[in-house]
């Protein structure tokens, strides 16, 4: 019998469409997979089983009554827990929320729900997803399934994990800065950050409203895009939210299969985000080899400056910790998770001692930082001159689709390093996030998908696309990820090492 954990969620979509198998079966694999290496992994918060496996049932009663079901029906899914589960405790990896049980779904939930698609459980992530590496997490760091002794990118690494773990074909994430498409980067799966406004955020915990979007965790371009195709779309309950009409992404990703996908396709390369001192060699060397599998396939490459990128960490780090000051003010002891109470505390004493004892330190750096860029007398220095350089990256991306029809770089300057290793220092994590950070800045698409090894490590390429073309990213994505498959033999997510099962 084939093992169900090593199919796509496409192909499982297939082989239960056609009576081969149940999603109580592929549900429960997965679960057995789970208990075998998640003791290793540790890429799940919560696993819900009996949930999941109910679900699973219901799914293939549904399949059973009637053939229109949807196209994912009955393939079990990982969620990130920063995403609001109904009676599924629910904690953004904080020990604020710890034992929080929300009392609704999600957009993105009811989405799946409606699908029919089995929520295998709840992944770690970064505390209130702050962070590149899911050490914040409240709940103890998740490991690489390249090499356990690795960081699995942040804030979704529990997510990006979970999928190239075999532990779920598919996950959901949030990407503020890159916390999708950094993951897939280092676990050689696929990520996306959807153009803003395109997948509801209702239901989405906050961490900075202005630059936070879901997007699908995945070990294909066509697995990424089958889900997008579920979450996305209008809903009047995020203010956000696009009416746009959204193409089929599934469609977009079965176009890139065909022979002259990219011929043709302008191609644009930032300076500022694929050279200097932070890019490791074999990030470079990896994403020139993928440049001339574009080139020989038709494409044309063109290097470009996009000076304001210079600044776009720095402003980033402005802009973020101000919305995470003001989203995080209301963990106050009373509305939501924990509430600390000294003896003969009145109810200012409560409130400080519960944000003391509930936020870990890189929450509360950012919360400082925040109030601080916000306060009276700094704010136009500091959170005003952001929002200018803000407005410059977008105008800057415009410009350059003025010319190019997508821009790319490597979606990490580096492959993942060992835990602990950046710990005692923000700012390098920080920069670190210079290639993920200016799509979300300028509120357009960007797709993560494995461009091979370096150290035996794997390694993403990016592409960045105009806002609500999201299909072309699923598009050039799928071709890149067929010719890159070619010539490796096998796509990169079976190459990653045997995990021991448990
Ligand atoms: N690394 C970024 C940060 O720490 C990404 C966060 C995110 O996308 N949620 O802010």
């Amino acid at each position: 019998m084939t093992d169900l954990t090593k199919l796509t969620a496409a192909e499982l979509a297939q082989r239960l469409s056609a009576g081969e198998t149940t999603s109580v079966e592929a549900t429960q694999a997965h679960l057995d997979r789970i208990t075998a290496v998640d003791g290793a992994v540790h890429a799940y918060l919560t696993v819900d089983a009996e949930g999941a496996l109910q679900q699973a049932e219901a799914a293939d009663a549904a399949r059973a009554a009637d053939d229109a079901v949807a196209p994912l029906a009955g393939v079990p899914i990982a969620v990130k827990d920063n995403l609001v589960t109904r009676g599924l405790e629910t904690t953004a990896g904080s020990r604020m929320l710890e034992g929080w049980k929300p009392p609704y779904d999600a957009h993105v939930i009811e989405r799946l729900r409606a699908a029919g698609m089995p929520i295998l459980g709840k992944t770690n992530m970064d505390e209130f997803a702050m962070g590149s590496s899911t050490e914040t997490s409240g709940f103890g760091a998740t490991n690489n399934p390249w090499g356990l002794d690795r960081i699995p990118g942040g804030s979704g690494g529990g997510s990006a994990a979970a999928v190239a773990a075999f532990e779920a074909p598919i996950a959901l994430g949030t990407d503020t800065g890159g916390s999708v498409r950094q993951p897939a980067s280092v676990t050689g799966t696929v990520g996306v950050k959807p153009t803003y406004g395109g997948v509801s955020r209702y239901g989405a915990i906050a961490m900075a409203s202005s630059l936070d979007q879901i997007g699908p965790a995945a070990r294909t371009v066509l697995d990424a895009a089958l889900l997008h195709d579920v979450i996305g779309g209008h809903d009047v309950r995020d203010q956000t939210s696009m009416t746009h009409d959204w193409p089929s992404f599934a469609a977009a990703a079965k176009a890139g299969l065909e022979p002259d996908a990219v011929a043709g396709l302008r191609v644009g390369v930032p300076r500022q985000l694929a050279e200097g001192e932070g890019f490791e060699a074999g990030v470079r060397e990896r994403f020139q080899e993928a440049l001339d599998v574009l080139t020989a396939r038709g494409a044309t490459i063109t290097w470009i400056d996009l000076d304001t990128l210079d600044y776009a960490v720095a402003a980033y780090y402005l802009l973020m910790p101000a919305e995470v000051s003001s989203n995080l003010a209301r963990y106050d002891s009373v509305r939501y998770g924990l509430r600390v109470t000294p003896e003969g505390a009145n109810v200012e004493q409560v409130m400080s001692a519960t944000r003391a004892a509930g936020f870990g330190d890189e929450a509360k750096r950012r919360i400082l930082l925040g109030t601080y860029a916000l306060s009276s007398g700094y704010y136009d220095a500091y959170y005003g001159s952001a929002q200018k350089v803000r407005t410059l990256v977008q105008g800057d991306f415009d410009r350059a689709f003025g010319e190019v029809d997508v821009l790319v770089a490597p979606t990490s300057p580096t492959v993942a390093w060992k835990l602990g290793e950046r710990l005692d220092d923000p700012t390098a994590m920080y920069v670190a996030d210079i290639t993920t950070i200016p799509a979300n800045l300028a509120g357009i698409p960007a797709l993560s998908l494995p461009m091979g090894l370096s150290e035996g490590l794997p390694v993403g390429f990016q592409f960045m696309a105009p806002a609500r073309e999201d299909a072309r990213l699923y598009k050039v994505g799928a071709a890149l990820e067929a010719a890159l498959n070619e010539q490796w033999g096998s796509p990169l997510y079976a190459q990653a090492p045997e995990l021991k099962e448990a």
